[in-house]
């Protein structure tokens, strides 16, 4: 039976479920999944309340009932995160989930920014630039799903990172209702602009802990004009190195994607996705998607991509290659690549990191990380790749063959102690992308002490002094 403390009294459910209207405020056993279950299944949330606001005044009167009442509240967007922030998790806790704020608001052509909700949906702002001829560079394999919200709050990087950076270097301006339903109004489309500390900067990253991002001012870029994309097939993590530097040499600022895939990897996504294609005849055992763009040509972009792997191949880097011959063939080398993370499920058991060492340090950290995982779980299936031209990598290890999947689970702490002590050795960070939620906060309170994490308790405190931000996530006050 709940007691006193774990449950919100009838009333004051109703003052909040009156905000939005009865039709948009659910019950957790309405709820179901769609709010509840996150990718990994690793948590399961539990919440008093889903409320789904339809404009930022009711965002606003929600967070200011949460202060008033002290009652915590969880931000969700597209619920696409891999570390368990957008989850609630005790029948005290509200989830606002965000996706009716989900409104293209406004194109500056001239100067070439967009201003969004918070709820819209990546894959939504970048056919809206699209069609005015411009590009927005975040992108992610859950981009059908994942909101500008949620990538703000989580910075997130994508394949894009290499040249554009991540979340944080796309926006200009931030619009968010502080954890006292104050409204933060940062919509602004300045370049230039040191007018005292940047608030913006806090909010990106702070996974909903410092306040609810109702709308975001985003950079856009003229839409290159000719794309390749291509892979090769190469026999060393050094020799990806290699390729890297070569591509950077040959294509400076033309190089928009630096992507590596293992054999076993590219075996699983062969095996359980439908519609995919080895892109090359023989198997290799690691591969490059590489994407060169040019804002001048069509030619340019590919006599780009040709210069980068005629210098490979004399170099004796690359065994083989293949570019994508159209659009389509282009999407479908992209897919494969997209198609990695889920093509692990059906192996069993994942244990994830989501790491980043310097880039010079890839080949070693792989060498050790391999022996330090197969030395105390002998089989396990080691599946690294993600963004080697970031030093970002998803280093992913499947349960061996044949194994109890709760019992290689239940390893899941220990063997990301094991990952985690060798990015350490690197200098490196246990997380390159992902955040922190509530899956990395123990290891981020154990790793961080000293003066960097009381500087972010304060912050924490000052602006959210009853702890109901999305409480326990990222940060412990
Ligand atoms: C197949 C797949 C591929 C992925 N690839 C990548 C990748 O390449 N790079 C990468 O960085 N991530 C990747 N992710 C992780 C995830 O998609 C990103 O973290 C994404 O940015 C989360 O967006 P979301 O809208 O789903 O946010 P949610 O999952 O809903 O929330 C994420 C965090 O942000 C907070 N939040 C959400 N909306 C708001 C808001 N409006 N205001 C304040 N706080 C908010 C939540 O409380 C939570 O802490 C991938 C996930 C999947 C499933």
């Amino acid at each position: 039976m709940n007691t006193i403390t774990d449950v919100i009294e009838p009333g004051l459910l109703q003052r909040f479920t009156e905000i939005v209207g009865g039709a948009n405020a659910l019950r957790p056993e309405e709820a179901g999944e769609r709010y509840l279950s996150e990718p990994r299944d690793l948590f399961h949330g539990r919440t008093a309340l889903v409320l789904r606001p339809g404009s930022v005044e009711e965002v606003a009167r929600i967070v200011a009932l949460a202060a008033e009442s002290r009652t915590p509240i969880v931000p969700q967007g597209g619920n696409t995160g891999l570390v368990g922030g957008q989850q609630p998790r005790s029948t005290r806790e509200i989830l606002v989930n965000l996706s009716r704020l989900d409104k293209i608001r406004e194109i500056d052509r001239a100067g070439r920014t967009m201003t969004v909700d918070a709820g819209a949906v990546l894959q939504t702002i970048h056919e809206a630039a699209e069609a005015e001829g411009m590009f927005f560079p975040l992108s992610l394999g859950s981009k059908g799903s994942c909101q500008i919200g949620g990538n703000l709050s989580s910075n997130a990087g994508g394949t894009g990172a290499l040249a554009y950076g991540t979340a944080r270097d796309l926006c200009l301006g931030i619009e968010a209702v502080l954890p006292d339903g104050s409204m933060l109004n940062g919509l602004r489309r300045l370049k230039k602009d040191n007018r005292g500390y940047d608030l913006r900067h806090l909010l990106i990253g702070a996974e909903g802990t410092l306040g609810i991002i109702t709308g975001a001012v985003l950079k856009l870029f003229p839409a290159p004009a000719g794309r390749e994309v291509a892979y090769a097939g190469l026999r060393s993590a050094e020799d990806m190195l290699a390729l890297l530097a070569i591509a950077e040499r040959h294509a400076g600022m033309h190089l928009t994607a630096f992507e590596f895939l293992p054999r076993i990897g590219m075996e699983m996504t062969l095996k359980h996705t439908d519609g995919v294609r080895d892109p090359m005849a023989d198997p290799h055992d690691w591969y490059v998607l590489l994407e060169v763009t040019s804002h001048r040509s069509v030619e340019e972009a590919s006599e780009t991509m040709e210069a980068v792997l005629t210098k490979a191949f004399e170099a004796g880097i690359v065994e083989d290659a293949a570019i994508a011959q159209s659009r389509r063939q282009a999407d479908d080398f992209w897919r494969m690549r997209e198609e990695m993370s889920w093509a692990q499920k059906p192996e069993g058991g994942s244990i994830k990191h989501d790491v980043s060492v310097p880039v010079a340090s890839i080949p070693q950290f792989l060498a050790e990380a391999g022996e330090a995982v197969l030395s105390a779980v002998p089989g396990a299936r080691p599946v690294p790749f993600g963004h080697l031209g970031d030093g970002n990598i998803h280093y992913n290890v499947s349960q061996p063959i044949g194994a109890d999947k709760p019992e290689f689970l239940a390893r899941y702490d220990e063997v990301n102690d094991l990952v985690h002590a060798v990015v350490r050795r690197f200098d490196g960070s246990f997380s390159a992308e992902h955040g922190i939620g509530v899956l990395k906060a123990d290891e981020l309170a154990r790793t961080k002490a000293g003066p960097e994490y009381e500087a972010m308790r304060a912050i924490k405190r000052a602006l959210d002094p009853y702890e109901i931000m999305n409480p326990g996530k990222v940060i412990k006050i």
